[in-house]
């Protein structure tokens, strides 16, 4: 089976399936179908291609709960982000996560911040929101891939 990331796949297989990730886990709360537990289970039985293919997978928020709730200490995050990263390389990215990405890689913000939001702020007695240093959020895009990945 193909690696698709740094977590330990040896010790997925010490997963017994008691669901304490998906019981802790708020997306799968939020999320009808999106089963962290089953995931990793369908992963293990048939390989990568299962997983990566079903945009559900994008719901996980990396939060790490579920890690932290693992009496395995299976690292249940770190196996759905290389997952996800492995999904955006083979192209498999849901529009909702391409039209985020498109916004960082125009204004630096993942959503765009309308003048609405700017009076609003202000009636609260926030301050404006800075300027994004956008050379500092372009150098992260080259170093991370992500300018290639979206295009
Ligand atoms: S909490 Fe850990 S052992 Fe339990 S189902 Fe999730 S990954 Fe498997
Ligand atoms: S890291 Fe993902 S799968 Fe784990 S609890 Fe958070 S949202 Fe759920």
């Amino acid at each position: 089976m193909k690696r698709p990331g740094l977590f330990n796949e040896e010790l997925l297989y010490e997963c017994y399936q008691c669901a304490r990730c998906t019981g802790s886990c708020p997306a799968a709360f939020a999320v009808d179908g999106f089963n962290p537990r089953n995931i990793l289970l369908t992963y293990l039985r048939l390989g990568i291609e299962a997983v990566i293919t079903d945009e559900k997978l994008w719901c996980c928020t990396t939060c790490h709960v579920c890690e932290d709730r693992c009496p395995q200490l299976i690292d249940v995050a770190d196996l759905l982000c290389s997952l996800m990263n492995e999904a955006a390389m083979q192209g498999h990215i849901p529009e909702k996560v391409r039209a985020s990405a498109e916004m960082i890689l125009r204004t630096g913000r993942a959503l765009l911040v309308s003048r609405r939001v700017d009076s609003i702020r202000e009636k609260l007695g926030l301050k404006p929101l800075p300027e994004v240093p956008m050379e500092e959020v372009e150098g992260i895009l080259d170093q991370t891939g992500m300018a290639v990945l979206i295009g």
